[in-house]
C-alpha cells in the first residue's frame, strides 16, 4: 500500500453474460489490475467477501438475483460494505440509475458503453478507494512509532472483550511505561527521545510472535499489549520477555537511577470468564500493577495475582518514596 508502484488493484466483475465479461478481460489484460469475474450473483457475493476487491462492476439484469439485490446485500454486510460498486447495465432509464445510486453504488454506466470512458471512471474510483484505505489505515496508526494507536486499541479491546465473554477464554493486557523518560528527554533532547520511543515500539512489536497480539501506543511514553486467549501465567512470561528485550538493547540512559540504560516497567492483568470482571477493571488492574512495578524499583513486571512478597516490597518502596 505504501509503495505506489507495486499497487495492483483488484476488480470483481459480476455479469451473467459471458460475452460481457470476455470484453472486460480482453481490455484489462495489459493493465496492472487483477480482474476476477463471476457469472452467478451468488458466486459474486461469496467472492466479494473472500477476495475483498477494490471495486465491483455489477450488472443489473441477472437471473436468480438482480444487481440491485446484490448491491443491497453487499452494502448491508460489514465485510463488503466499503467496496465501491459501479453498475454497468443496459437499463438506461434515469429512474434505474437513481435506484442504483440510492442503493449505495458510486457510479452507473449504461450499456453500450465506450470502453475508454469506462476504464477512466474505473481508474478514478480505484484512486479514490486507495486514498480512502490509506486514510483509514492512518487513523489507526500512531504517527511517531508506526504501531497501533489508542483508537485502534480501544476498538479491538472492546471486540476482544466481548469475544472473551462469549468464549470463556481468558484475556490479558500488559501496561508498559518507559522509566525516567522525562529525565531522558531533558538530558538527550526531544529528538533523541522520539527516536528512543520508535526503537522501543519496534523492539516490543518484534518480540510479540502471535498475530492476534496487539501492541499499541497508549499515550506519551506508555504502551499497551492486548493478549487474547492468554492466561495470567502466560501474560506474565510475555511481559518478562518484553522487559528483557528493552533492557537487552542497552540504550544508554545516564539519568536513570534504576539502570545505566533505558528500561520499562510493566503491569499485567487478566480477565477469567468465571470471575466476570468488567473490561475497565482489567485495564485499571494492569495500571495498578504497573504502578507497583514503578514503586518496587522499575525495570520489572508485576503480574497477577500480586504475590504477598510484592505487597511487602510495595510498602517498603512507598515508605522510601513518600516517607
Ligand atoms: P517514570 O519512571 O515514573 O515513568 O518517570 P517518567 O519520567 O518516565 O514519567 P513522567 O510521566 O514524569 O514523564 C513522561 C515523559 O515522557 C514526559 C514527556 O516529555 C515524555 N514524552 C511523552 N510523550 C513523548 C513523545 O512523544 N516524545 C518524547 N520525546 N517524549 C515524550
Ligand atoms: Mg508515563
Ligand atoms: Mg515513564
Amino acid at each position: 500500500m505504501n509503495n505506489v508502484d507495486k499497487y495492483t488493484p483488484t476488480i470483481l466483475a459480476i455479469d451473467d453474460m459471458p460475452v460481457n465479461l470476455d470484453i472486460l478481460v480482453e481490455h484489462y489484460q495489459h493493465d496492472q489490475v487483477n480482474l476476477t469475474v463471476a457469472l452467478c450473483p451468488l458466486d459474486g457475493l461469496k467472492l466479494a467477501e473472500t477476495l475483498k476487491p477494490d471495486l465491483i462492476l455489477l450488472d443489473i439484469m441477472m437471473p436468480v438475483m438482480d444487481g440491485y439485490e446484490v448491491c443491497s446485500r453487499l452494502k448491508s454486510n460489514p465485510k463488503t460494505r466499503h467496496i465501491p460498486v459501479i453498475f454497468v447495465t443496459a437499463m438506461s432509464e434515469s429512474s434505474d440509475e437513481q435506484k442504483g445510486l440510492a442503493l449505495g453504488a458510486v457510479d452507473y454506466i449504461s450499456k453500450p458503453f465506450v470502453m475508454p470512458i469506462l476504464k477512466a471512471r474505473v481508474r478514478n474510483h480505484l484512486e479514490l478507494k486507495r486514498k480512502t484505505d490509506l486514510l483509514a489505515e492512518m487513523a489507526f496508526i500512531d504517527g511517531l512509532t508506526g504501531v497501533a494507536n489508542r483508537r485502534h486499541f480501544d476498538q479491538l479491546f472492546a471486540r476482544e472483550y466481548k469475544r472473551h465473554c462469549r468464549s470463556g477464554q481468558p484475556l490479558s493486557v500488559i501496561m508498559i511505561d518507559v522509566d525516567y523518560f522525562k529525565h531522558y528527554n531533558d538530558h538527550y533532547g526531544h529528538v533523541m527521545g522520539d527516536a528512543c520511543l520508535r526503537i522501543i515500539a519496534n523492539t516490543l512489536q518484534k518480540s510479540l510472535k502471535r498475530p492476534a497480539d496487539l501492541l499499541a501506543r497508549y499515550g506519551g511514553e506508555e504502551f499497551v499489549v492486548l493478549l487474547p486467549e492468554t492466561d495470567p501465567k502466560s501474560a506474565l512470561k510475555i511481559a518478562q520477555m518484553l522487559c528483557r528485550s528493552i533492557d537487552d538493547l542497552q540504550l544508554p540512559h545516564q539519568k536513570s537511577t534504576c539502570a545505566a540504560n533505558v528500561t520499562i516497567s510493566l503491569g499485567c492483568a487478566s480477565s477469567m470468564h468465571e470471575h466476570n470482571d468488567q473490561c475497565e477493571d482489567i485495564l485499571s488492574d494492569a495500571d495498578s500493577n504497573l504502578y507497583m512495578a514503578k514503586l518496587q524499583g522499575r525495570n520489572r513486571v508485576i503480574g497477577e495475582p500480586a504475590q504477598p512478597m510484592d505487597m511487602v516490597k510495595y510498602a517498603e518502596s512507598s515508605i522510601r518514596m513518600f516517607g
